[in-house]
This record gives structure tokens, sequence and C-alpha cells, in this order.
């Protein structure tokens, strides 16, 4: 298959630069497009991409990849914004494969927008869904240790408000 098999930890490092480029105004489309191939091609739980869905991705257009970025930005939108809600997302070309030892494999031939939402799910559930977080101004960001805000700026703006109005330190 060539997927890569991620680790948490890798999984997060991918979660956390994706997060950072679908909330920055300005990115490159070969900058889009290696992010999402990484998503594409990496094996963060026991389910495996046709080869013929990173063909598609492959010989794409930038309008296209960038139309699928469009898509999985609001599909991590939703999620944040909508907790409860889970996802829901039909998919009819899977296969099992129950090899004769091992682990069984869910093997995937979908559509490129589908391929890249069901591995962003995968990856976040690797991660841990609740550590991606919508900062106070509305930013996307994954929680990594205490921290509660996107940006160093944010927080300071956020500490200095709570400061002007005589509640900082108090919560
Ligand atoms: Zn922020």
């Amino acid at each position: 298959m060539g997927q890569k098999r991620y680790t948490r930890q890798q999984a997060e490092r991918l979660i956390v630069r994706l997060v950072n480029m679908f909330e920055s105004p300005t990115h490159r489309d070969a900058t889009v497009r290696k992010l999402l191939k990484d998503l594409l091609q990496g094996r963060f739980g026991d389910i495996a991409l046709d080869d013929a869905v990173v063909g598609r991705f492959r010989s794409a257009s930038d309008s296209h990849v960038r139309r699928w970025a469009e898509s999985i930005r609001d599909a991590l939108h939703a999620w944040v914004i909508a907790p409860g809600a889970g996802l829901v997302m039909p998919l009819d070309l899977a296969t099992f494969h129950v090899p004769a030892s091992g682990e069984l494999v869910v093997q995937v031939s979908t559509e490129v927008a589908e391929a890249l939402r069901l591995q962003l799910a995968f990856a976040l559930r690797l991660v841990g869904r609740e550590r991606l977080q919508q900062c106070d101004c509305g930013r996307l960001f994954v929680r990594i240790g205490k921290r509660q805000f996107c940006s160093e700026r944010c927080q300071k703006r956020v500490y200095m408000r709570r400061f002007r109005v005589g509640l900082a330190g108090k919560e």
C-alpha cells in the first residue's frame, strides 16, 4: 500500500501543521498539496486507502486541491463547534480484508474528498479529538499541555482584557 503508519506524536504534528495552514491567511499551493498528500498517505488505524485514490490526488489540479482543503477545514470547524454531533459519513466503496494472520484491514476506494475526511477522522481519533479546540478569536488550534489560545498574542490580548475589567487572576 505504501502508507506510512503514524505514531500518536507524528499524527499530532501533522494535525498541528494542517490546522495552522487552514487558519493562516496565506499559504502556498505547494504547502497545501504536501500536507494533504501526507494526510492521504498516512496510516492512522486499521484502514487502508486504495492506491487509485492517491493517484487521483496526485494528478489533480491546484484548484481541486484547494477545494479539498476548504472542505476539510469546514469539516474541522463543524466538529469543533458541534462536538456532540460526531461524524456521519456513508462510504459505499469499502472492502474488508481478513488476512490469514495479522490485523484486519478495511480497504477503502472512494473519492478523494471523502478519503481525506476519513483520514482526518482517524488521525484526530489517534491524537484525541477533544484536543482540537477553538480559540477566543475563532481560530482552531490543537491543545498541547495547558494551552488555551491559538497564539501568545491571543493569550496576552485576553489577559489584558481581563486585567482591564479587574478580573485578572480571579477567574
Ligand atoms: Zn486566537
